[in-house]
């Protein structure tokens, strides 16, 4: 599935050298390369030109007065000349000035900003830059090793020049806070990064609840991940949060981090990923954008400090995914005897480590059971905050485990609304079968971009026992809107509650809103007897309802859709889930059936208050 991919490195990248006591220097890049060309998957006609990012660019993530300082400081004796200054921005420690340093970090994005311009063009359908992910930079700050942000700088060209909707997905074991910052109000850039939570780990930032910021909330999204996670727990993470968010998103151009310092030889993290799991990684993401985007991707190499075994051998192993050029069997054995003669061990001479049982990695104690326990929660609550209802049904956790009560059966029914564009037919109890020959009508986007793949969300909506679709179609048969009532993903908190349901979505395709459509249709859809037995309950998380294409303010928008579910019979409730606190459109509704038992109500009354009972 591969198209033409190409390497974006060359020896002038050597020159982004902290020198050699420093973590981050020229023999990362030698390294990789010469294993590369050793392998016999690297050709002169793989390589991208570029040159170093202009000013235009480089202002679009960072200020003037910045980059100016980084010219100036770059110049041997100024550090020395002025160390208050140059401290000033982020240029002590461990990001000391070198010479020629404004040159080295301009030439490291521009070839990321020259991978971004040949995917967007449709020059080349993957490019790997390996020199580059410099993801800690902030506007006018130098952090963790990164001078500029090349990658937020290459985002900020794609979204703003071509323009393309961005999906940014860090695997850094350090949080990417530098392209978090860059991105934290904009709709069209969603960034996800996966990390080892920032309790323990340099920058400490990174937790579920930095979700971005008006008018881009619920574009950045965390996973912060326990130390020891391993392969297999990080691996589930990625799978829970990224596909979905994908599919919500529908980018047009995956940007990767693919920094390998989480592996369990790297010297600054304690993740505990192995090559294999790294190898992994590539795969899905290479999935991913040929699903998604296009195909569109741009991978950069991030951070990984182990040069002798973990670097060299995780870069080939994205570069193949990448560019489909098979590996040779065995890791060459003149580059391992090229490295024999340092003093650090070559490692084996197979690509990955052997696979390792269970048992043997020691998974199976109470401290790994705790460390799965929590990524577990972590990654419920991130779902949660970070993907709408639906996409959740269609993209379910691995494992449900949870008790999947049948919705009771009733008659199908259809109803009439008289829209101002004309009448429109309701129906209930849609079946999937149905929901693949209805059209649907373009203005249906909220979580998907194609109405093809609307309509198979629908449809998989429709295919599970707990899960109920109503549409509003035209006489022709073209659906306008939807709602779909689903049962609560397993551990969240109303996830135990017998009879409970979530209305997860009530859409309009933009051409029908303000006409009563979504009035019309829950009430519609909540109508039926069996209902009375029920708790109905909804999240109005604005980013979860297409509060950005809306055109309303926050507060102009929370009493909309309030208005919308009063009319149904919903009462607007308080409770203390972060995620409703989080946004002033944020709202909780319910409606609790005339027949639902005290006792239930009740139970459910008590857990929109933290405390009263175990919290999932
Ligand atoms: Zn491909
Ligand atoms: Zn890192």
């Amino acid at each position: 599935m591969s198209g033409t991919a190409a390497l974006a490195a060359g020896d002038r990248l050597a020159a982004y050298d902290f020198g050699p006591a420093h973590p981050f220097q020229a023999g990362r890049l030698d390294a990789g390369l010469s294993l590369l060309r050793a392998a016999k998957v690297l050709d002169d006609g793989d390589l991208l030109a570029f040159g170093p990012a202009a000013d235009a660019d480089l202002e679009l993530v960072h200020d003037r007065d910045y980059l100016e300082a980084l010219a100036r400081f770059a110049a041997p004796g100024a550090e020395a000349a002025d160390p208050v200054g140059a401290a000033g921005f982020g240029l002590v420690g461990d990001n000391r000035p070198f010479p020629g340093m404004d040159a080295a970090a301009r030439l490291v994005a521009g070839a990321t900003v020259a991978a971004v311009d040949a995917v967007a063009a449709g020059d080349r359908t993957h490019v790997f830059a390996p020199v580059a992910g410099l993801h800690h930079a902030q506007r006018r700050r130098a952090v963790g090793f990164c001078l500029v942000n090349d990658v937020a700088v290459a985002i900020a060209r794609a979204s703003r020049t071509w323009p393309l909707r961005v999906l940014y997905v860090d695997l850094d074991a350090h949080h990417g806070d530098g392209v978090q910052a860059a991105f934290y109000d904009d709709p069209r850039v969603c960034t996800v990064s996966l990390h080892e939570t920032g309790r323990y780990l340099f920058p400490g930032t990174g937790e579920v609840h930095e979700l971005g910021r008006p008018p881009g909330t619920g574009r950045s999204v965390n996973v912060p991940l326990e130390p020891r996670t391993g392969d297999e727990g990080f691996l589930a993470a990625f799978d829970a949060v990224v596909e979905p968010l994908a599919a919500a998103f529908r980018p047009d151009l995956l940007v990767t981090q693919n920094g390998c310092d989480g592996h369990a030889g790297d010297p600054l993290s304690d993740l505990t990923l192995s090559l294999r799991g790294y190898r992994d990684l590539a795969r899905r993401l290479h999935r991913l954008a040929h699903r998604h985007c296009g195909g569109r991707w741009v991978a950069t190499g991030g951070g990984g400090y182990d040069l002798e075994r973990v670097v060299p051998r995780a870069w080939a192993l994205l570069w193949s995914e990448l560019s489909g050029r098979r590996l040779p069997t065995r890791v060459p054995a003149a580059w391992l005897a090229g490295l024999a003669a340092r003093p650090a061990s070559p490692g084996p001479g197979w690509w990955m480590e052997p696979r390792r049982r269970r048992r043997e990695e020691g998974r199976d104690g109470p401290a790994a059971r705790e460390v799965e326990e929590r990524n577990r929660r972590t990654v419920r609550t991130v779902r949660r905050l970070a993907l709408p209802p639906s996409v959740r049904v269609v993209y379910p956790l691995a494992a449900q485990g949870g008790t999947t009560q049948r919705l009771p059966g009733w008659e199908p029914r259809a109803g009439r609304y008289q829209a101002p564009r004309g009448p429109l037919v309701l129906r209930d109890r849609c079946p999937a079968s149905l929901l693949r020959r209805l059209e649907v009508d373009p203005g249906i986007h909220t979580f998907v971009r194609a109405a093809e793949q609307e309509r198979e969300v629908l449809a998989r909506i429709a295919e599970e026992p707990a899960s109920e679709v109503v549409v509003a179609h035209t006489p022709e048969g073209v659906v306008v809107g939807y709602v779909a009532v689903l049962e609560p993903e397993p551990g969240t908190r109303f996830a135990s509650l017998p009879g409970l349901l979530e209305v997860g979505a009530v859409e309009v395709a933009t051409g029908w809103r303000r006409g009563g459509v979504a009035s019309a249709l829950l009430r519609f859809a909540v109508e039926p007897d069996p209902f009375a037995d029920r708790i109905l309950v909804a999240s109005g998380l604005a980013w979860h309802w297409d509060l950005d294409q809306s055109g309303l303010s926050a507060v102009a928008y929370r009493v909309v859709l309030a208005r919308v579910f009063e009319a149904a019979g919903f009462e607007v409730l308080q409770t203390d889930e972060p995620e409703i606190a989080y946004h002033p459109a944020n709202l909780f509704v319910a409606r609790v059936g005339g027949r639902v038992p005290p006792a239930q109500r009740a139970a459910f009354t008590s857990r929109l208050v933290r405390g009263h009972h175990p919290m999932p």
